[in-house]
Protein backbone atom coordinates (compact mmCIF):
# COMPACT_ATOMS: atom_id res chain seq x y z
CA UNK A 1 0.00 0.00 0.00
CA UNK A 2 2.92 2.23 0.94
CA UNK A 3 3.52 2.86 -3.06
CA UNK A 4 0.10 3.62 -3.78
CA UNK A 5 -0.19 6.45 -1.63
CA UNK A 6 2.06 9.36 -3.73
CA UNK A 7 0.55 8.02 -7.14
CA UNK A 8 -3.37 8.95 -5.25
CA UNK A 9 -2.49 11.98 -3.62
CA UNK A 10 -1.49 13.22 -7.62
CA UNK A 11 -4.19 11.99 -9.20
CA UNK A 12 -6.89 13.21 -6.77
CA UNK A 13 -5.80 16.73 -7.84
CA UNK A 14 -6.45 16.57 -10.87
CA UNK A 15 -10.23 17.23 -10.84
CA UNK A 16 -9.64 20.68 -11.31
CA UNK A 17 -8.10 19.72 -15.01
CA UNK A 18 -12.77 18.83 -15.67
CA UNK A 19 -11.93 16.04 -17.86
CA UNK A 20 -15.28 14.85 -19.19
CA UNK A 21 -16.66 11.56 -18.32
CA UNK A 22 -16.46 9.41 -21.60
CA UNK A 23 -20.46 8.76 -22.39
CA UNK A 24 -22.02 5.75 -21.48
CA UNK A 25 -25.28 4.01 -22.15
CA UNK A 26 -26.01 4.16 -18.83
CA UNK A 27 -26.39 7.94 -19.46
CA UNK A 28 -29.09 7.45 -21.92
CA UNK A 29 -32.86 6.39 -22.08
CA UNK A 30 -33.65 3.68 -24.00
CA UNK A 31 -34.57 5.81 -26.79
CA UNK A 32 -31.45 8.69 -27.06
CA UNK A 33 -29.21 4.88 -26.90
CA UNK A 34 -30.87 4.38 -30.52
CA UNK A 35 -30.37 7.99 -31.51
CA UNK A 36 -26.80 7.62 -30.11
CA UNK A 37 -26.33 4.31 -32.76
CA UNK A 38 -27.64 6.38 -35.20
CA UNK A 39 -25.43 9.19 -35.10
CA UNK A 40 -22.60 7.02 -34.70
CA UNK A 41 -23.48 5.49 -38.34
CA UNK A 42 -25.02 2.43 -37.22
CA UNK A 43 -28.38 0.90 -37.16
CA UNK A 44 -30.75 1.49 -34.15
CA UNK A 45 -30.58 -2.21 -33.03
CA UNK A 46 -27.04 -2.17 -32.05
CA UNK A 47 -28.23 -0.12 -29.08
CA UNK A 48 -30.51 -2.94 -27.64
CA UNK A 49 -27.92 -5.44 -28.63
CA UNK A 50 -24.92 -3.80 -26.59
CA UNK A 51 -27.86 -2.79 -23.49
CA UNK A 52 -28.97 -6.89 -23.66
CA UNK A 53 -25.19 -7.67 -23.44
CA UNK A 54 -24.83 -4.97 -20.69
CA UNK A 55 -28.02 -5.32 -18.52
CA UNK A 56 -29.36 -8.79 -18.91
CA UNK A 57 -25.85 -10.53 -19.04
CA UNK A 58 -23.77 -7.91 -17.20
CA UNK A 59 -21.59 -8.74 -19.99
CA UNK A 60 -18.47 -6.27 -20.26
CA UNK A 61 -16.34 -8.82 -23.06
CA UNK A 62 -17.56 -8.43 -26.51
CA UNK A 63 -15.65 -10.70 -27.88
CA UNK A 64 -18.85 -13.09 -26.26
CA UNK A 65 -21.36 -11.24 -28.60
CA UNK A 66 -21.86 -13.43 -30.84
CA UNK A 67 -24.66 -11.61 -32.25
CA UNK A 68 -22.56 -8.51 -33.58
CA UNK A 69 -20.01 -8.96 -36.46
CA UNK A 70 -16.41 -9.94 -34.92
CA UNK A 71 -14.96 -6.69 -36.12
CA UNK A 72 -17.87 -4.07 -34.64
CA UNK A 73 -17.81 -5.84 -31.05
CA UNK A 74 -14.85 -3.74 -30.21
CA UNK A 75 -15.43 -0.40 -31.51
CA UNK A 76 -19.10 -1.01 -29.91
CA UNK A 77 -17.90 -1.57 -26.65
CA UNK A 78 -15.72 1.06 -26.85
CA UNK A 79 -18.35 3.54 -27.70
CA UNK A 80 -21.23 2.41 -25.74
CA UNK A 81 -19.99 1.14 -22.60
CA UNK A 82 -16.76 2.09 -22.16
CA UNK A 83 -14.93 1.20 -18.46
CA UNK A 84 -15.86 4.09 -16.13
CA UNK A 85 -14.83 2.50 -12.92
CA UNK A 86 -11.57 1.05 -12.27
CA UNK A 87 -10.95 -1.20 -8.84
CA UNK A 88 -8.67 0.30 -6.75
CA UNK A 89 -8.80 -2.02 -3.67
CA UNK A 90 -11.51 -4.39 -1.81
CA UNK A 91 -11.29 -5.07 1.73
CA UNK A 92 -13.81 -7.53 3.18
CA UNK A 93 -14.94 -8.57 6.76
CA UNK A 94 -17.65 -10.73 8.01
CA UNK A 95 -16.06 -13.78 6.70
CA UNK A 96 -16.19 -11.80 3.22
CA UNK A 97 -19.97 -11.66 3.19
CA UNK A 98 -18.90 -7.94 3.35
CA UNK A 99 -17.00 -6.29 0.50
CA UNK A 100 -16.18 -2.88 0.40
CA UNK A 101 -14.53 -1.30 -2.95
CA UNK A 102 -12.77 1.55 -3.67
CA UNK A 103 -13.25 2.64 -6.94
CA UNK A 104 -11.08 5.22 -9.58
CA UNK A 105 -13.33 7.30 -12.10
CA UNK A 106 -11.38 8.04 -15.51
CA UNK A 107 -10.08 11.65 -13.97
CA UNK A 108 -8.62 9.85 -10.80
CA UNK A 109 -11.36 10.78 -8.62
CA UNK A 110 -12.30 7.86 -5.55
CA UNK A 111 -15.71 6.80 -4.84
CA UNK A 112 -16.83 3.92 -2.83
CA UNK A 113 -19.19 0.83 -2.51
CA UNK A 114 -20.28 -1.63 -0.12
CA UNK A 115 -21.21 -4.88 -0.80
CA UNK A 116 -23.43 -6.67 1.48
CA UNK A 117 -24.66 -10.70 1.65
CA UNK A 118 -27.21 -11.72 4.06
CA UNK A 119 -29.28 -14.94 4.23
CA UNK A 120 -32.22 -13.87 2.54
CA UNK A 121 -30.54 -10.94 0.29
CA UNK A 122 -28.07 -9.24 -0.82
CA UNK A 123 -27.63 -5.26 -0.83
CA UNK A 124 -25.07 -3.01 -2.90
CA UNK A 125 -24.78 0.55 -1.43
CA UNK A 126 -23.49 2.84 -3.69
CA UNK A 127 -21.83 6.37 -3.90
CA UNK A 128 -23.59 9.36 -6.35
CA UNK A 129 -20.71 11.79 -5.73
CA UNK A 130 -17.74 12.39 -5.10
CA UNK A 131 -17.49 13.88 -2.02
CA UNK A 132 -20.73 15.58 -0.51
CA UNK A 133 -21.50 19.22 -0.28
CA UNK A 134 -24.39 19.24 2.67
CA UNK A 135 -21.28 18.83 5.23
CA UNK A 136 -22.54 17.14 7.78
CA UNK A 137 -19.89 17.30 11.02
CA UNK A 138 -20.53 13.42 12.03
CA UNK A 139 -20.01 12.25 8.38
CA UNK A 140 -17.31 11.43 6.88
CA UNK A 141 -17.95 12.32 2.73
CA UNK A 142 -18.97 15.74 5.04
CA UNK A 143 -15.72 16.77 6.03
CA UNK A 144 -14.05 16.40 2.49
CA UNK A 145 -16.68 18.77 0.66
CA UNK A 146 -17.99 17.89 -2.80
CA UNK A 147 -15.68 16.97 -5.57
CA UNK A 148 -17.96 16.29 -7.95
CA UNK A 149 -21.36 14.70 -9.20
CA UNK A 150 -21.09 11.46 -10.38
CA UNK A 151 -22.58 10.56 -14.16
CA UNK A 152 -25.07 8.20 -14.42
CA UNK A 153 -22.86 5.92 -16.10
CA UNK A 154 -20.70 6.25 -13.02
CA UNK A 155 -23.41 5.29 -10.94
CA UNK A 156 -24.96 2.70 -12.59
CA UNK A 157 -21.22 0.80 -13.36
CA UNK A 158 -20.94 0.46 -9.45
CA UNK A 159 -24.25 -1.77 -9.79
CA UNK A 160 -23.58 -3.68 -12.39
CA UNK A 161 -19.80 -4.20 -11.11
CA UNK A 162 -21.71 -5.34 -7.80
CA UNK A 163 -24.52 -7.54 -9.90
CA UNK A 164 -21.33 -9.35 -11.72
CA UNK A 165 -19.97 -10.20 -8.51
CA UNK A 166 -22.86 -11.78 -7.23
CA UNK A 167 -23.95 -13.52 -10.53
CA UNK A 168 -20.26 -14.77 -10.66
CA UNK A 169 -20.44 -16.41 -7.42
CA UNK A 170 -16.97 -13.98 -5.40
CA UNK A 171 -19.34 -13.66 -2.24
CA UNK A 172 -18.86 -17.01 0.06
CA UNK A 173 -22.07 -18.97 -0.44
CA UNK A 174 -21.92 -19.05 -4.41
CA UNK A 175 -23.46 -17.50 -6.99
CA UNK A 176 -26.27 -14.61 -6.42
CA UNK A 177 -28.72 -12.38 -7.22
CA UNK A 178 -28.16 -8.77 -6.45
CA UNK A 179 -31.33 -7.62 -5.08
CA UNK A 180 -31.62 -4.19 -3.24
CA UNK A 181 -29.83 -0.81 -3.93
CA UNK A 182 -29.24 1.95 -1.39
CA UNK A 183 -28.13 4.90 -2.33
CA UNK A 184 -26.03 5.27 0.89
CA UNK A 185 -22.57 6.05 0.18
CA UNK A 186 -20.94 8.98 -0.67
CA UNK A 187 -23.11 12.05 -1.59
CA UNK A 188 -26.32 13.06 -1.46
CA UNK A 189 -28.52 11.85 -4.07
CA UNK A 190 -30.88 14.34 -5.07
CA UNK A 191 -28.59 16.90 -5.45
CA UNK A 192 -27.51 15.22 -8.21
CA UNK A 193 -31.37 14.43 -9.16
CA UNK A 194 -31.16 14.08 -12.87
CA UNK A 195 -27.94 11.85 -12.90
CA UNK A 196 -29.72 9.69 -9.82
CA UNK A 197 -32.85 9.15 -11.82
CA UNK A 198 -31.47 7.61 -14.96
CA UNK A 199 -29.59 4.92 -12.58
CA UNK A 200 -32.70 4.37 -10.71
CA UNK A 201 -33.80 3.77 -14.17
CA UNK A 202 -31.55 1.94 -15.13
CA UNK A 203 -32.27 -0.48 -12.20
CA UNK A 204 -35.77 -0.73 -12.46
CA UNK A 205 -36.31 -1.06 -16.01
CA UNK A 206 -37.02 -4.26 -17.65
CA UNK A 207 -34.30 -5.68 -19.35
CA UNK A 208 -33.00 -5.65 -21.78
CA UNK A 209 -32.97 -1.80 -21.06
CA UNK A 210 -32.25 -1.96 -17.73
CA UNK A 211 -31.57 -5.01 -14.80
CA UNK A 212 -35.08 -5.34 -14.21
CA UNK A 213 -34.94 -4.66 -10.47
CA UNK A 214 -38.06 -3.66 -8.28
CA UNK A 215 -38.51 0.03 -7.33
CA UNK A 216 -39.27 -1.75 -3.95
CA UNK A 217 -35.74 -3.00 -3.39
CA UNK A 218 -34.38 0.46 -4.12
CA UNK A 219 -33.79 2.68 -0.91
CA UNK A 220 -32.71 6.38 -1.80
CA UNK A 221 -31.28 7.80 1.31
CA UNK A 222 -31.63 11.96 1.70
CA UNK A 223 -30.45 14.58 4.36
CA UNK A 224 -33.83 16.10 3.33
CA UNK A 225 -33.47 18.26 -0.22
CA UNK A 226 -37.70 18.88 -0.11
CA UNK A 227 -37.26 20.15 -3.79
CA UNK A 228 -36.27 16.90 -4.59
CA UNK A 229 -38.26 14.92 -2.91
CA UNK A 230 -41.34 16.65 -4.52
CA UNK A 231 -40.22 15.93 -8.12
CA UNK A 232 -39.26 12.22 -7.31
CA UNK A 233 -43.12 12.03 -6.29
CA UNK A 234 -44.30 12.55 -9.72
CA UNK A 235 -41.19 10.29 -11.73
CA UNK A 236 -44.04 7.36 -10.62
CA UNK A 237 -41.14 5.15 -9.07
CA UNK A 238 -41.84 3.94 -6.09
CA UNK A 239 -38.71 3.28 -4.43
CA UNK A 240 -37.80 3.78 -0.52
CA UNK A 241 -37.68 7.06 0.96
CA UNK A 242 -34.97 6.98 3.44
CA UNK A 243 -34.69 10.80 5.72
CA UNK A 244 -31.79 11.05 7.51
CA UNK A 245 -33.71 13.14 10.31
CA UNK A 246 -30.86 12.78 13.18
CA UNK A 247 -32.75 15.00 15.41
CA UNK A 248 -36.51 16.11 16.21
CA UNK A 249 -35.72 19.33 16.78
CA UNK A 250 -34.43 22.20 14.45
CA UNK A 251 -32.05 23.56 17.02
CA UNK A 252 -30.31 20.73 16.98
CA UNK A 253 -30.53 19.80 13.07
CA UNK A 254 -29.21 23.06 11.98
CA UNK A 255 -26.01 22.00 13.43
CA UNK A 256 -26.02 18.16 12.53
CA UNK A 257 -27.54 18.48 9.81
CA UNK A 258 -26.64 21.55 8.22
CA UNK A 259 -29.14 22.06 5.39
CA UNK A 260 -32.06 22.08 8.09
CA UNK A 261 -31.77 25.71 7.76
CA UNK A 262 -32.91 25.76 4.36
CA UNK A 263 -35.69 22.92 5.53
CA UNK A 264 -37.28 22.59 8.32
CA UNK A 265 -37.86 19.29 10.17
CA UNK A 266 -41.81 19.84 9.64
CA UNK A 267 -41.13 20.82 6.39
CA UNK A 268 -39.35 17.58 5.23
CA UNK A 269 -41.73 15.01 7.22
CA UNK A 270 -44.13 16.89 5.04
CA UNK A 271 -42.54 16.11 1.60
CA UNK A 272 -41.97 12.91 3.03
CA UNK A 273 -45.81 12.23 4.33
CA UNK A 274 -46.64 13.22 0.67
CA UNK A 275 -44.09 10.53 -1.09
CA UNK A 276 -45.59 8.15 0.97
CA UNK A 277 -49.12 9.29 0.42
CA UNK A 278 -48.50 9.25 -3.39
CA UNK A 279 -46.49 6.07 -3.44
CA UNK A 280 -47.78 3.86 -0.82
CA UNK A 281 -44.33 3.37 0.65
CA UNK A 282 -43.31 3.60 4.18
CA UNK A 283 -40.70 5.62 4.51
CA UNK A 284 -37.45 5.26 7.18
CA UNK A 285 -36.15 7.88 9.26
CA UNK A 286 -32.55 7.22 9.84
CA UNK A 287 -31.22 8.47 13.04
CA UNK A 288 -27.31 8.31 14.06
CA UNK A 289 -27.06 7.16 17.60
CA UNK A 290 -24.99 10.05 19.04
CA UNK A 291 -23.69 10.10 23.16
CA UNK A 292 -24.85 12.78 24.50
CA UNK A 293 -26.00 14.39 21.51
CA UNK A 294 -29.24 13.44 20.41
CA UNK A 295 -29.93 10.50 22.18
CA UNK A 296 -31.72 11.78 25.40
CA UNK A 297 -35.27 10.65 26.58
CA UNK A 298 -36.81 13.78 26.29
CA UNK A 299 -35.72 13.77 22.36
CA UNK A 300 -37.23 9.85 22.00
CA UNK A 301 -40.39 11.42 23.63
CA UNK A 302 -40.47 14.31 20.74
CA UNK A 303 -39.56 11.87 17.88
CA UNK A 304 -42.39 9.77 18.87
CA UNK A 305 -45.18 12.45 18.55
CA UNK A 306 -43.73 13.32 15.86
CA UNK A 307 -44.07 10.12 14.33
CA UNK A 308 -46.99 8.55 15.59
CA UNK A 309 -49.10 9.16 12.46
CA UNK A 310 -47.28 9.29 10.17
CA UNK A 311 -46.23 6.34 7.68
CA UNK A 312 -42.67 5.95 9.03
CA UNK A 313 -40.35 3.65 10.94
CA UNK A 314 -37.18 4.50 12.64
CA UNK A 315 -33.82 2.94 11.48
CA UNK A 316 -31.36 3.97 14.67
CA UNK A 317 -27.94 4.06 13.34
CA UNK A 318 -24.66 3.44 16.08
CA UNK A 319 -22.86 6.41 15.09
CA UNK A 320 -19.63 5.23 13.70
CA UNK A 321 -16.86 7.74 14.19
CA UNK A 322 -15.18 9.08 12.27
CA UNK A 323 -11.41 9.64 13.09
CA UNK A 324 -10.66 12.44 15.30
CA UNK A 325 -14.23 13.13 16.06
CA UNK A 326 -14.70 13.93 19.61
CA UNK A 327 -18.35 12.07 19.31
CA UNK A 328 -18.79 8.19 20.10
CA UNK A 329 -21.54 5.90 19.68
CA UNK A 330 -24.74 6.11 22.42
CA UNK A 331 -24.32 3.55 25.21
CA UNK A 332 -25.95 0.49 25.08
CA UNK A 333 -28.65 1.73 27.75
CA UNK A 334 -29.17 4.56 26.40
CA UNK A 335 -30.15 2.92 22.96
CA UNK A 336 -32.36 0.56 24.57
CA UNK A 337 -34.34 3.23 26.36
CA UNK A 338 -34.60 5.58 22.95
CA UNK A 339 -36.30 2.18 21.68
CA UNK A 340 -38.81 1.59 23.99
CA UNK A 341 -39.88 4.98 24.15
CA UNK A 342 -40.63 5.52 19.92
CA UNK A 343 -42.03 2.08 20.56
CA UNK A 344 -44.15 3.18 23.18
CA UNK A 345 -45.84 5.22 20.47
CA UNK A 346 -46.65 2.72 18.00
CA UNK A 347 -43.76 3.96 15.67
CA UNK A 348 -41.76 0.91 14.17
CA UNK A 349 -37.93 0.72 15.38
CA UNK A 350 -35.25 -0.85 14.19
CA UNK A 351 -31.48 -0.70 15.00
CA UNK A 352 -29.36 -0.93 11.63
CA UNK A 353 -26.31 -3.85 11.93
CA UNK A 354 -23.28 -2.44 11.90
CA UNK A 355 -21.73 -4.21 9.35
CA UNK A 356 -18.69 -3.67 8.02
CA UNK A 357 -17.57 -1.31 10.80
CA UNK A 358 -13.84 -2.36 11.13
CA UNK A 359 -13.69 -1.94 7.64
CA UNK A 360 -14.19 2.02 7.66
CA UNK A 361 -17.72 1.02 6.37
CA UNK A 362 -18.90 4.46 7.13
CA UNK A 363 -19.68 6.48 4.46
CA UNK A 364 -17.09 7.84 2.98
CA UNK A 365 -13.64 6.56 5.47
CA UNK A 366 -12.35 4.13 3.22
CA UNK A 367 -11.63 6.58 0.71
CA UNK A 368 -10.62 9.21 3.69
CA UNK A 369 -8.26 6.52 5.01
CA UNK A 370 -7.15 5.92 1.67
CA UNK A 371 -6.56 9.40 1.05
CA UNK A 372 -4.68 10.53 4.17
N1 LIG B 1 -26.55 12.03 1.81
C1 LIG B 1 -27.49 10.99 2.04
C2 LIG B 1 -26.96 9.59 1.83
C3 LIG B 1 -25.58 9.22 2.32
S1 LIG B 1 -25.24 8.75 3.98
C4 LIG B 1 -28.06 11.12 3.44
O1 LIG B 1 -27.54 11.88 4.22
O2 LIG B 1 -29.07 10.47 3.72
C5 LIG B 1 -26.22 7.40 4.46
C6 LIG B 1 -26.58 7.47 5.94
O3 LIG B 1 -25.42 7.27 6.77
C7 LIG B 1 -27.16 8.82 6.33
O4 LIG B 1 -28.28 8.61 7.14
C8 LIG B 1 -26.03 9.44 7.11
O5 LIG B 1 -26.48 10.43 7.98
C9 LIG B 1 -25.43 8.23 7.81
N2 LIG B 1 -24.07 8.45 8.34
C10 LIG B 1 -23.10 9.22 7.83
N3 LIG B 1 -22.01 9.18 8.60
C11 LIG B 1 -22.28 8.35 9.65
C12 LIG B 1 -21.56 7.92 10.79
N4 LIG B 1 -20.31 8.33 11.01
N5 LIG B 1 -22.17 7.07 11.64
C13 LIG B 1 -23.44 6.65 11.42
N6 LIG B 1 -24.17 7.03 10.36
C14 LIG B 1 -23.62 7.88 9.48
Amino acid sequence: MGNDLPEIKLVFDEPKLKKKTPRHIADFSPEQRKDLAVELGLPAFRANQVSNHYFTHLSSNPQTWSDIPADLRETLAELFIPKLIELVRSVTCDNGMTRKDLWRLHDGVLVESVLMRYTDRTTVCISSQAGCGMNCPFCATGQAGLTRNLTAGEITEQIVAAARSCASGELPGGPTRLSNIVFMGMGEPLANYNSVMRSLRNITDPNPHGLGISARSVTVSTVGLVNGIERLINEGLPVTLAISLHTPDDELRNSLVPINSRWKVKEVLQAADAYAEKTGRRYSIEYAMIKDINDQTWRADLLGRLLKNRNAHVNLIPLNPTPGSKWTASRPEDEAEFVRILESYGVPTTVRDTRGREIEGACGQLAAAFIK
